[in-house]
């Protein structure tokens, strides 16, 4: 359907008002307009209100949508589980295998082969940049990097990729060692993460952290509050953290979920100092779900694990959900895949009536915070790279999966084979 090189032009598409900016066309209630792409050399060159064009495909007002960005991943991480699958569900019981799975068995090659596996699901998906956490507790940092540097070669073009270091604050009190670990993210332009936990001396670590990415000039990245302890603050500690730092860059905190536990005058609190300080927020509404209010005995959980994102949203604080784990003690299920994503958000958190716009939260705002300009947005211009769907309206859209989606990249429709899972039974051998 899609011309393999050359010119051509879509014609009766339906794009979102909050993903097209430069379009002007009547919008619907769903915010969606029909509307003409024309395609020349890998780019966009124009996009306009559907009229008639003589030698344009018709696509019948299928939706498209710009490539997707996904923010928060651990392809390091990914599919250990058929060698290491949590043994209860729970966070602790995610943390104590993926450690021990990490110690035993996380070579370069290791590393390399399920990293490559991931991001040829997300590629086939349709994703067009990604950022990973990789763990790096001692010595792992130095057999990790590398291979990330590695994978962002072979995969520039096709998919950008970014990484951020990933340890317990508590690492950071080794400041010897933090100070080299700085030095090692930044030397691979990376983004410096740690996650946080309500440790007695959580302020003066947070300070360090801080020192360190104004000393390279790096972004952050981290994890915080991912429990229902009412007790865990760590989001407020951080946007305090970046007042009293001055911090320039760009902050993105991930999960949250405590948030959604704590009295209405400490969520104010919180998000008043969220906004000011300029932090993005993350959820991960799929590793939440399976995570968060884990029951012993078989009892049914009652909270969805994801914190406040529409309260954020409404103070201006920028909003994204992501993939976060792919098949490994932190989450049994996955593949990379933010079309899912953003399906069980949808759901879970409920982006709909009106679904106003929310598709920014997997394409545009992430797009934002990860600095890609001209990524997650459809504009004359632009590269052509964009995914088209069988479904006409958000119903449609999000009730299928999409298996049979169009993935476009630089005007060209992409092999979406996905990679097949027993390429990695080599490695789940004891
Ligand atoms: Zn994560």
């Amino acid at each position: 359907m899609i011309p393999t090189f050359g010119s051509y032009h879509l014609a009766n598409v339906r794009l979102h008002r909050s993903l097209t900016p430069g379009l002007s066309a009547p919008f619907d209630a769903d915010g969606f307009a029909l509307a003409d792409i024309a395609v020349a050399d890998g780019k966009i060159s124009s996009i306009t209100a559907h009229g008639r064009s003589a030698d344009a495909i018709d696509l019948g007002g299928r939706i498209v949508l710009p490539c997707f960005v996904d923010c928060h991943t651990h392809i390091d991480k990914g599919h250990i589980w058929p060698r290491k699958p949590n043994p209860d569900g729970t966070f602790m019981g995610a943390l104590n295998a993926t450690g021990a799975d990490r110690t035993a068995r996380w070579s370069a090659e290791d590393v390399a082969r399920r990293m490559d596996f991931s991001l040829r699901s997300a590629y086939a998906h349709g994703t067009r940049a990604l950022r990973t956490h990789i763990d790096s507790v001692a010595p792992q940092e130095e057999i990790s990097w590398p291979v990330f540097e590695t994978m962002r070669e072979a995969w520039r073009g096709r998919i950008e990729l970014q990484g951020a270091c990933l340890l317990g604050i508590e690492g950071v009190r080794d400041r010897k060692w933090f100070d080299r670990l700085a030095k090692r993210v930044a030397a691979a332009k990376g983004v410096l993460g740690v996650v946080t936990y309500m440790v007695p001396d959580l302020e003066e670590l947070l300070d360090q952290v801080f020192a360190q990415a104004i000393k390279h000039g790096l972004d952050l990245d981290f994890h915080a509050d991912e429990t229902d302890d009412a007790a865990a603050i760590s989001l407020k500690k951080i946007a305090e953290a970046a007042l009293w730092n001055g911090f320039e860059g760009n902050i993105l905190v991930g999960h949250c979920c405590s948030l959604a536990r704590q009295p209405d005058l400490e969520v104010l609190d919180t998000l008043d100092k969220v906004a000011k300080a300029g932090l993005a927020v993350v959820s991960l509404p799929m590793c939440n779900l399976y995570l968060q209010d884990r029951r012993p005995d078989q009892t049914t959980p009652r909270w969805r694990g994801v914190t406040l994102l529409h309260e954020m949203k409404a103070r201006g604080i920028p909003v994204a959900v992501a993939s976060d784990n792919t098949r490994d003690p932190f989450y049994a299920y996955g593949d990379l895949d933010m079309l899912e994503v953003y399906r069980m958000a949808t759901r879970i958190l409920h982006f709909d009536h009106p679904v106003a716009d929310w598709p920014q939260t997997v394409s545009a705002t992430p797009a934002s915070v990860m600095r890609l300009d001209g990524f997650g947005t459809l504009a004359a211009g632009g590269d052509a790279d964009f995914i088209l769907f069988k479904g006409r309206s958000w119903t449609e859209l999000l009730s299928r999966p999409e298996s049979d989606r169009i993935v476009v990249r630089g005007g060209r429709a992409i092999d979406r084979q996905l990679p097949d899972y027993a390429e990695l039974d080599g490695l789940m051998v004891e």
